[in-house]
């Protein structure tokens, strides 16, 4: 029977990154997939690194995934070298636009206690908001520009991290699944699956919006958001940075492809995408940036982000049950957080530590 140092169950960006770390420091890993590495969440994410554009107020979440961002850039480079993908990191800011005199003063407030942790960010009138970019209505009531922010390909950042790790020597088992976790007097021993069963002293649960094995070995729950996006084309250059506002953003990616998301529907596990939802955030995309109107209708998609009944990602070993780990609720800023997870994980399970401090 094969054995590992760690079995990670899930292969999304925070299964594949913590592999990733872990494979780094010459651990014996596998991933173990249902599907497709990245068929979760993380194939869905527009990929924003938005440290600024997502947090309205501090907390220990905000420092942490500062952190994450600062990796990104060496992250680039090591994933090039090792697996030749390309995660399309762009770090060229992200503009936070208000629709109204007072989204302006709260995004204001917003940038002041930012500033103060040492984020550079930049209050904007709508005139200098269109000299960086043009096609943004004259409408709107100015912004803040988040310098420090970026986004990456999200998909190609999660298959980025997989494909590092298994040039490092990770196994990849994809299109099966872990039915059990299999434990011995207080300690896991190997997990069951659809093809059989692997050893190994510890696992992690990396799971995204899935309930099981979750909810059997921890007390929490998964709590999937789904959100919906749409993707337009354009030849013609649109826009340069993301813009975002309250929740809502549309990011320019490579090739003219313009992301456009996402609605926020608690608990609903579906994945088709409906009409009003397109309609919904074409008209906010459009009262944005008119000029989208003439871009082509290329597709639309859905995720199911992983929020989790705590309100904040679990990132610890088990209380009772040794060798058993979970990392989820990543839930809105997965992609963003998953660097520092994969370090942050692989140091604890080094330590071999009791706790989810990651202050
Ligand atoms: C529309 C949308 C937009 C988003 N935009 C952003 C963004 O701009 N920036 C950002 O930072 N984040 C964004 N997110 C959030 C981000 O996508 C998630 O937080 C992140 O992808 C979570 O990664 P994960 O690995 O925890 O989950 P997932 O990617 O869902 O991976 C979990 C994996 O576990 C597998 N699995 C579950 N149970 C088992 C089992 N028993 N056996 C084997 N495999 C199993 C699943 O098949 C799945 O592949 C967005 C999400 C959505 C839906």
């Amino acid at each position: 029977m094969k054995n590992y140092d760690v079995i990670i169950i899930g292969g999304g960006a925070i299964g594949s990154s913590i592999a990733y770390s872990l494979s780094k420091r010459k651990k014996r890993v596998a991933i173990i997939e249902k599907q497709m590495i990245g068929s979760g969440a993380s194939s869905a994410a527009a990929g924003l690194l938005g440290v600024q554009a997502e947090w309205d107020a501090e907390d220990p979440l905000f420092h942490l995934a500062q952190q994450s961002r600062r990796l990104f850039p060496k992250l680039q480079e090591e994933i090039r070298t090792l697996s030749g993908i390309d995660i399309g990191y762009e770090q060229k800011g992200i503009l936070r636009i208000a629709h109204t005199e007072q989204e302006l003063a709260r995004i204001h407030d917003i940038m002041n206690w930012q500033s103060a942790c040492g984020e550079v960010c930049e209050a904007m009138t709508m005139a200098q908001v269109q000299q960086i970019e043009p096609a943004v209505s004259s409408k709107l009531y100015g912004g803040v520009f988040c310098r420090d922010d970026g986004h990456v390909l999200a998909k190609d950042l999660t298959k980025g991290y997989a494909a590092s790790a298994a040039a490092l020597g990770c196994d990849i088992y994809e299109h099966t699944e872990v039915t059990q976790i299999i434990e011995r007097q207080g300690e896991v021993c190997g997990v069951q699956t659809t093809a059989g069963m692997l050893e190994t002293k510890q696992i992690i649960l990396a799971t995204g919006a899935s309930n099981q094995p979750l909810q059997q070995h921890f007390e929490i729950e998964a709590i999937p958001v789904k959100g919906e996006v749409v993707c337009l084309h354009s030849y013609e250059p649109i826009l340069q940075v993301p813009l975002f506002r309250e929740r809502f953003y549309i990011a320019p990616k490579r090739g003219g492809h313009y992301v456009i998301g996402a609605t926020m529907k608690r608990g609903d596990v579906t994945k088709h995408v409906e009409a009003a939802s397109v309609q919904h955030l074409l008209n906010q995309a459009f009262e944005l940036v008119p000029a989208l109107q003439q871009a082509t209708f290329k597709t639309s998609w859905a995720g199911l982000r992983p929020d989790c009944s705590l309100e904040r990602p679990l990132m610890a070993q088990h209380a009772t049950t040794k060798g058993l780990w979970c990392a989820v609720g990543h839930y809105r800023n997965g992609i963003l957080l998953s660097a520092i997870t994969g370090e942050y994980m692989a140091n604890q399970l080094e330590e071999v530590t009791n706790t989810c401090n990651y202050v």
